[in-house]
């Protein structure tokens, strides 16, 4: 048996070009605002395309790059700023932040109303208890997947593979709210393999390549790979031996063009959902 592959790439642009026909309903753009601190590589790559994408959906979308050497108190001025402009319904500060700046202070400084990364206690506190807020990207794009996916979620055993605040923690939240039987597994799990082999659906977001085999993986199971690991000869991998896992699962994302994609297109969605609940 070979898996069904969830095209994360269509789903994306399905759900990006939504958010833009409705955008365009509207008397006013959504503002959107990115800070990056520094030249981290990586982040470099993403705010280019969440800027791309907020510009291509008809937002009114900027960012401000502030140089490595920025003090945590210039930042939070930075923040202050954003938070009192009218036009600004979105605000995202880009992690990593330089070794001086503590980001749980940033993110903290952040008006839970704008955080449209869903990092915001404020907003972790909302999920956690169930009730409206806005939510961490990447886990809201997994949800959209397993929904397009036509995955029946209620009673379903679902295992998060691991805890982190941005993904394995709203992970756990979402599968929850959505009435699945929800296990969290991280460093210290004992026998990692058994408990993904009881997993109806897998989430994996440990930042291991290829740390799930095939052999971890349930028959017919909904293989949910989060995780981007660039390997030393320049190849992308996820968490998930994928290879493998797709003669195991009965469904399965690839990466790149997975859960991926799917990040950027629900920051979208966020910032839809702030500037319209802001705006009434
Ligand atoms: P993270 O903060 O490093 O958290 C990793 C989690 O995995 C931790 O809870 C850790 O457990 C657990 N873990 C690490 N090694 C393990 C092992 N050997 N066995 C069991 N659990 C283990 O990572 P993250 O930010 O959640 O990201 C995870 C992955 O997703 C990364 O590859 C990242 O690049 C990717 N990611 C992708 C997107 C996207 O847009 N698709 C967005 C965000 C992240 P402890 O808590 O016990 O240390």
């Amino acid at each position: 048996m070979t898996a069904r592959i969830i095209d994360g790439r269509a789903v994306a642009e399905r759900l990006r070009a939504a958010v833009a026909a409705r955008v365009k309903t509207l008397s006013f753009r959504p503002g959107l605002r990115v800070v990056r601190v520094g030249e981290d590589p990586a982040s470099g790559i993403y705010v280019r395309n969440k800027d791309r994408a907020a510009a291509a959906a008809g937002f009114d979308s900027a960012t401000i790059h502030l140089p490595a050497e920025t003090t945590e108190d210039a930042l939070l001025a930075q923040v202050a700023a954003l938070n009192a402009d009218p036009a600004v319904d979105g605000i995202l500060v880009q992690l990593p932040l330089p070794p001086q700046i503590r980001a749980e202070a940033v993110i903290s400084a952040v008006d839970p109303a704008r955080d449209v990364d869903g990092f915001h206690p404020v907003n972790a506190g909302l999920l956690a208890a169930g009730r409206p807020g806005l939510v961490p990207c990447t886990p809201k794009g997994v949800m959209h997947l397993l929904r397009e996916a036509g995955v029946s979620l209620p009673g379903a055993r679902a295992l998060v593979l691991g805890r982190s605040q941005i993904v394995g923690r709203p992970m756990l939240q979402l599968l929850l709210a959505a009435d699945c039987t929800v296990t969290v597994a991280h460093s210290r799990t004992r026998d990692l393999a058994a408990e993904c082999r009881r997993a109806e659906i897998l989430v994996a977001a440990v930042g291991r390549p290829e740390m799930v085999r095939g052999d971890w993986i349930a028959e017919d199971a909904v293989v949910i790979d989060v995780g981007i690991n660039r390997l030393g000869n320049g190849r992308l991998v996820g968490d998930v031996a994928f290879q493998e896992a797709v003669t195991r699962a009965g469904a399965i994302t690839p990466v790149p063009g997975g859960v991926g994609p799917m990040t950027i297109a629900c920051l979208l969605e966020n910032t839809l959902q702030a500037a319209l609940a802001r705006r009434g």
